[in-house]
């Protein structure tokens, strides 16, 4: 089984059509393939998609579904936000729209205690929050200026929200866990073999196998250029594997070229870090593939 669930297209952030994105998998002989539009339902920011293309978005979805149903399965997804108040990846947020699963993923980095006290208009919305996965430009002065500098409180702050996430909202697939160190190979701003940092990932693996949540692999970053590694590191995936939290295999594409970009290595990783199997969806459920 070769599956991707964690997909964009010209509908939000990415380069190239639904349409374009199918043909391309069917050519690279996927066997199940699930979009993943940026969404904050019913809100939005730039690069994710109005309430209005939501629907449009799934339609298309639906009826592409059908056309190519014969030699690969579509599958109707969303990359949703989590970022308390505004947006949670929570299916019942989405359910008229019914996708067939869905992604939470932590972008926006915030000061969790200032976040609803501190905006004078009450409204629960922080005054300043940075993108985790920003450019580098954008983490530099997210940390200074929502964090006074504090690189360590960022990064757990990151976890924390994460944790509360898998905790409190009813989703499928933890999107890139730990997409905080994509800027780190250049910055520097943590160090992953610190004590603290490892106490962060296994709180994190204890809290996804204890509320069943699927964790991705994800080559974006590969794809991108911005980082030579997958989402989670290997000492996180040990320790995933360690309690038990299963996995699935994505590549967050933004593009037709790169929809398997590094499975081959990632594979390799999963082995490595010691699965045995990978997840994936296909027919209404969640099942198990060897390895
Ligand atoms: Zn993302
Ligand atoms: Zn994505």
């Amino acid at each position: 089984m070769k599956t991707n669930y964690h997909t964009h297209t010209t509908w939000c952030d990415g380069n190239d059509s639904t349409e374009s994105m199918i043909r391309s998998a069917i050519e690279k002989k996927f066997d199940v393939l699930g979009f993943s539009g940026h969404a904050m339902y019913p809100f939005a920011v730039e690069w994710q998609m109005s309430a209005l293309s939501i629907k449009k978005y799934a339609e298309e979805i639906r009826e592409l579904a059908v056309s190519f149903a014969d030699t690969i399965e579509i599958l109707l997804g969303f990359e949703a936000d989590y970022f308390p108040v505004l947006s949670t990846p929570s299916s019942g947020i989405y359910k008229e729209i019914k996708p067939d699963f869905l992604i939470g993923s932590v972008h926006f980095l915030f000061d969790e205690k200032t976040v609803y006290t501190k905006n004078p208009e009450g409204s629960g919305i922080p005054y300043t929050c940075f993108t985790a996965d920003g450019p580098e430009e954008e983490v530099t002065a997210g940390i200074q200026q929502v964090f006074k500098g504090n690189a360590k409180k960022a990064v757990q702050t990151y976890f924390s929200l994460q944790r509360d996430m898998i905790k409190d909202c009813t989703f499928d697939i933890v999107g890139h866990i730990d997409v905080i160190r994509k800027r780190n190979g250049t910055l520097r701003f943590f160090n992953e073999q610190d004590s603290w940092y490892i106490s962060e990932l296994k709180e994190t693996a204890k809290t996804a196998a204890l509320y069943n949540k699927v964790v991705e692999i994800n080559t974006g970053g590969i794809a991108r250029g911005v980082i030579n590694d997958s989402y989670p590191s290997i000492d996180f995936l040990k320790i995933l594997n360690s309690y038990n939290v299963p996995v699935c295999l994505n590549s967050d594409a933004h593009s037709t070229k790169d929809l398997d970009c590094a499975f081959d290595i990632s594979l390799e990783k999963a082995k490595t870090a010691g699965y045995t199997e990978l997840m994936y969806l296909s027919g209404g459920s969640w099942k198990t593939r060897k390895l």
